[in-house]
């Protein structure tokens, strides 16, 4: 046991090995979904202009208002800026118009009658100066930070980009991945199925798990159980792709010629095997270009709790994306612990009356076992520990 490392441990040296993937420019709307990688300013004040926030008039407020205004102009939305000059007029305006000069008041149409060329203010309508306009510079001035490096792209971003002239976009490159399943048992999906055999799968999950952080150049490969096939493939793959992601071969069986290979290629291992259950036999290394190579176990919830763990993440960090805190949830029953091993507890979670984030566990019976894992949505890391980790346990959930 005294070679296994903590998990904590693999954490920080897959952080201290990642490369940089480097990052591109592309157009803005090739930018959503993927990490901002520059810093963005206001290009100018928000608004730029003091705005009229009603359809209605904009008046020169004063204690003696008349209450009937002829209408004088008129200020529409995207025209230059106008101008009123009598204290009885008005110039009709509409939402996102300029304020007109000589004006500080906008009255909303809801208050107004129309009445040939004038307009009467309703009964209960009281305007004070000021109203409805939104001020120049009131939302940010220009030059204010809005957007900095390591931001995920969602909608909002998407559209202060917008607001602000950026139609090219400082995004983190996406790195080339090879996942790589090993095995003669395996088969493709639309194979027939003979004695002995089973379907590919790892390689489906994993790749699905990087899909959603927007990991997409990907090429699935695969790898007979053959020393020198593995060799001359790892070599291969190595030359092609910034980061392998394998799967199986990578334990103590007699065909397991994973690390070995990897050894030959030149990368160098940074550690192999982890105190966790499942996932015990995963191996991570650095290639001789800076490739990351993660050596996945084969055991298919091992190597999806693996990918989810420690892949997805760090490939993540790599980008220079902000780190997120993990979620936190608070165990429903008491689950089964290892005395030396972290455990890695597939759960359902729900939100509970009280706000609480509550995780449902659904032990796995095995780490072979996909069948358990519909309707869960990650899974809960454990502690090492005598017994059973008591219900109302808080601990940090994974999400798939
Ligand atoms: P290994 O680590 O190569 O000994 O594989 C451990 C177990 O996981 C074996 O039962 C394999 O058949 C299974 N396995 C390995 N790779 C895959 C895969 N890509 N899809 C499904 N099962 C796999
Ligand atoms: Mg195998």
């Amino acid at each position: 046991m005294s070679d296994l490392i903590s998990v904590s441990q693999a954490e920080a040296l897959i952080a201290e090995h990642m490369p940089s993937f480097g990052s591109e420019r592309v157009p803005l709307g090739d930018a959503v979904g993927r990490v901002l990688r520059q810093a963005v300013h206001a290009e100018h004040d928000h608004p730029p202009f003091d705005r009229v926030m009603m359809d209605g008039i904009a008046v020169h407020w004063s204690a003696a208002l008349p209450r009937r205004l002829r209408v004088a102009g008129a200020q529409m939305a995207g025209m230059r800026m106008q101008s009123l000059t009598s204290d009885d007029a008005c110039l009709d305006v509409t939402t996102g118009a300029m304020l007109p000069a000589g004006t500080d008041c906008v009255i909303p149409v809801e208050q107004l009658r129309r009445d040939g060329d004038s307009y009467a203010l309703s009964d209960d309508c009281r305007p004070v100066a000021g109203q409805f306009i939104h001020r120049r510079g009131s939302d940010c001035v220009q030059g204010t930070l809005l957007l900095s490096p390591g931001m995920h792209l969602g909608p909002a971003e998407m559209a202060l980009l917008a607001a602000n002239g950026v139609g090219m976009v400082e995004v983190a490159a996406v790195p080339s991945v090879a996942i790589v399943s090993t095995g003669d048992e395996l088969v493709e999906v639309d194979a027939p199925l003979g004695e002995g055999q089973i379907r590919r799968s790892n390689d489906t999950a994993v790749r699905a798990a990087l899909r959603l952080d927007g990991f997409d150049r990907v090429a699935l490969e695969h790898i007979v159980d053959d020393e020198a096939a593995t060799r001359a493939r790892i070599a291969d793959l190595l030359e092609r792709h910034d980061v392998l992601l394998l799967s199986g071969g990578v334990s103590m069986g007699q065909r397991d010629y994973v690390p070995a290979a990897l050894a030959a290629a030149g990368v160098r291992k940074v550690f192999h095997r982890i105190a966790q259950k499942p996932g015990k036999p995963m191996w991570f290394g650095i290639g001789p270009r800076g490739q990351a190579v993660f050596a996945l176990p084969g055991n298919p919830v091992s190597a999806l709790v693996c990918a989810t763990r420690y892949a997805r993440p760090a490939l993540r960090a790599a980008q220079g994306a902000s780190v997120t805190a993990p979620e936190y949830v608070c165990l429903d029953e008491a689950v089964d612990i290892n005395p030396t091993l972290a455990s890695f507890v597939p759960a359902r979670v729900q939100t509970d009356t009280q706000g609480r984030l509550t995780a449902y566990p659904v032990p796995s019976r095995t780490s072979g076992d996909f069948s358990s894992l519909p309707r869960t949505q990650g899974f809960v890391q454990l502690s090492p520990g005598q017994g059973k980790a008591p219900a109302g346990t808080v601990a940090p959930f994974y999400r798939w």
